[in-house]
């Protein structure tokens, strides 16, 4: 069991530092534009083997039987901890985000054709509907700033000089053709998600946090 609590809603200390953050999946939960890489933990998916062999076992139950109920009720729990240990993560790196940050910036998970591109299956694993919601609203009780920002090509331009190139998926470290600058790929992309913030609509986020994984977000 996991039990997430949060009992403080006074506004932090200001501070001007901003932070841009790069969502990922595989093997990072997400990197920051000042480098630091938050690892995807890896009970997610030691419960998901988990899971995978109690529905397996739950379909070779006859109908009816008590068995079968058992099984039933093992699968809602895995599912119930599961839900659990990857909000509670959710909350921890917000919580660090919101303490240490003036101003977050993100890819905004609204903009048209995200969906179709390599964050697809992404967004349903790892929740990032639900931590950026977390993330609202814990910003907005410390007086922070959350600004979602369009996400297209900053995967692509190089942040020191704004050359673009695609880039295969499988390529961590690149060298700038143009200028020479040495990049790690999410770094730079956090690094030119938070760039963009100075161009971004500030948004005022629903305060509400969602009852499920992958919830919507909403923006009133
Ligand atoms: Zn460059």
């Amino acid at each position: 069991m996991v039990f997430s609590c949060e009992v403080e809603a006074v506004p932090l200390p200001q501070t001007q530092e901003a932070i841009g953050i790069d969502l990922g999946t595989n093997p990072h939960f997400l990197v920051t534009s000042e480098g630091e890489m938050v690892e995807a933990p890896r009970y997610f998916q030691k419960a998901q083997a988990k899971l995978a062999s109690a529905q397996r076992s739950l379909s070779r139950k006859k109908r009816g039987s008590n068995r079968r109920r058992q099984a039933r009720r093992r699968v809602a729990k895995l599912h119930r901890k599961i839900a659990n240990q990857r909000k509670d993560f959710h909350h921890k790196i917000a919580r660090r985000l919101v303490n240490k940050y003036g101003t977050i910036v993100h890819e905004d998970l609204n903009v048209i054709g995200l969906a179709r591109t390599r964050l697809a299956k992404g967004v349903l694993d790892a929740g990032w509907g639900q931590f950026l919601a977390i993330l609202a609203y814990k910003a907005e009780e410390a007086g922070r700033r959350v600004v979602g920002v369009d996400p297209k090509h900053t995967s692509q331009d190089c942040p020191v000089c704004g050359y673009r190139e695609k880039r295969p998926l499988w390529v961590r470290e690149y060298t700038c053709p143009q200028c020479g600058a040495h990049q790690h790929r999410d770094v730079a992309a956090a690094t030119n998600i938070l760039a963009r913030s100075g161009r971004a609509p500030d948004r005022r986020w629903a305060r509400t946090e969602p009852a499920g994984m992958g919830t919507a977000w909403a923006v009133p």
